[in-house]
């Protein structure tokens, strides 16, 4: 790999892959500047396809939480490799893995598997519609639940049948969850909340613990699912669930991204009241079963345990923020940081079209911090104390480079 490697890909890409890219990483989306193919990664760190290294911020958009190439899980998967991966059935790694995941949630008596975190949450709908034989979900307006029809933030390509028997309401906000409540009266078959609200493009917060518990009074009261999808914030903020920290349990959680440092499974775990309907829905893919994801999920659960994963995240995102707020103060910029630490996200105060946040992420990542000017990050348990200094003092050359543009 070699400079002008990125740009040759890309307008390769550009003929045989409709806009270069699809989804989140299409090229139109891609901040400015940045680079769209990379070459290898390794512990905190990620080069692209130019040969640049940077600090990884980003990891991989959530799963990758031990760091990449973590050496116990790298063992699992080629010891489970050699054996066979795609099989006639799963291996015995599935019985283990689900044992894991009923020991760690506390909600869970049983667990599922698939390969995406938009099976986890789609499956959980389903359970919750089968076992209710009711119609409507409520959402919160403006989470990001996965990419299928009835879900997918984009409308294109999808009918209003699709997103039919769908009530919003806001985030944190006790009385707009009661408005929808009333409003699919006896219909309500499901309300799904992320672990905490992660929308694109807002400061994040923290589930309040008032709201998680009407959350739970309304589920109760009319014998609803309440579904966590935890599948970006799973692992990283309580070993047993996102809304341990509220001390809410969750009926069904979907979970995804972190579960296996960068190996592709989801899961759905619930509670007994919904393991019939559970079994009774039809849900399947032929990669589903696959057993070296599996064996990387055990090995990164039990890994994140053994390194008190959660712990190191935390402390590093603290310093990250304190950092960062510090930098922000010297140079007399308005910098709001929000969300838990370990995802951390920050937005420029007054930063039309993301200007000044671009421009910071653009010279950062010059300077080799590989950020994101306007979704959550990801601190991995392979981040060092010195990927931080280097991220503040890639932050510095940020603020620099704003000098003028920040009101
Ligand atoms: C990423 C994400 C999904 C979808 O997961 P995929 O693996 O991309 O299908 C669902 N919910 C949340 C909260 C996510 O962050």
């Amino acid at each position: 790999m070699s400079p002008g490697t990125d740009a040759l890909l890309r307008a390769r890409a550009a003929r045989v892959v409709p806009s270069g890219m699809w989804g989140h990483l299409h090229a139109a989306r891609l901040p400015a500047g940045y680079p769209q193919f990379f070459a290898r990664a390794q512990g905190g760190r990620i080069w692209d396809a130019d040969g640049r290294e940077y600090v990884d911020l980003m990891c991989s958009w959530g799963p990758v939480v031990l760091g990449h190439h973590d050496p116990a899980v790298d063992e699992a998967v080629s010891r489970q490799a050699a054996l066979g991966d795609c099989l006639n059935g799963p291996a015995p790694v599935m019985v283990e893995l689900a044992e894991r995941l009923v020991a760690r949630a506390p909600h869970a008596d049983w667990a599922m598997f698939q390969k995406n975190g938009t099976d986890a949450t789609t499956a959980c709908v389903m359970i919750a519609r089968a076992d209710t034989g009711r119609r409507t979900i409520l959402i919160a307006r403006g989470s990001y639940h996965g990419a299928a029809p009835w879900c997918t933030p984009v409308p294109a390509g999808t009918t209003e049948a699709d997103r039919a028997h769908q009530i919003h309401f806001a985030y944190n906000d006790i009385a707009s969850l009661h408005v929808a409540a009333e409003r699919a009266g006896d219909d309500l078959a499901a309300v799904i909340v992320t672990g905490f609200r992660h929308d694109n493009v807002v400061d994040q917060e923290l589930p309040d613990p008032a709201f998680a518990r009407a959350v739970r009074a309304v589920c109760d009261a009319r014998g609803a699912a309440l579904i966590v999808d935890d599948v970006r914030a799973g692992f990283r903020l309580h070993r047993g669930g996102t809304w341990e920290i509220v001390g809410v349990r969750p009926d069904l959680a979907a979970w995804s991204k972190a579960i296996a440092n960068g190996h592709a499974l989801a899961a759905v775990t619930g509670s007994d009241r919904w393991r019939d309907a559970a079994s009774r829905i039809f849900v399947t893919g032929s990669f589903w079963c696959a057993a070296v994801p599996m064996a990387a999920a055990v090995a990164t659960l039990d890994r994140l345990d053994e390194l008190d994963a959660i712990g190191h995240m935390e402390r590093l995102g603290r310093r990250l923020r304190d950092g960062l707020d510090a930098l922000a103060r010297t140079h007399g910029v308005g910098l709001r940081q929000s969300g838990p630490v370990q995802m951390p996200l920050f937005l420029f105060d007054d930063d039309e079209g993301f200007r000044i946040g671009s421009a910071f992420c653009r010279a950062a990542l010059n300077a080799g911090a590989f950020l994101h000017p306007r979704h959550n990050m990801f601190l991995c348990a392979a981040h060092t104390d010195a990927d931080i200094d280097q991220v503040l003092e890639a932050a510095e050359a940020g603020f620099r480079a704003i000098r003028g543009l920040a009101p």
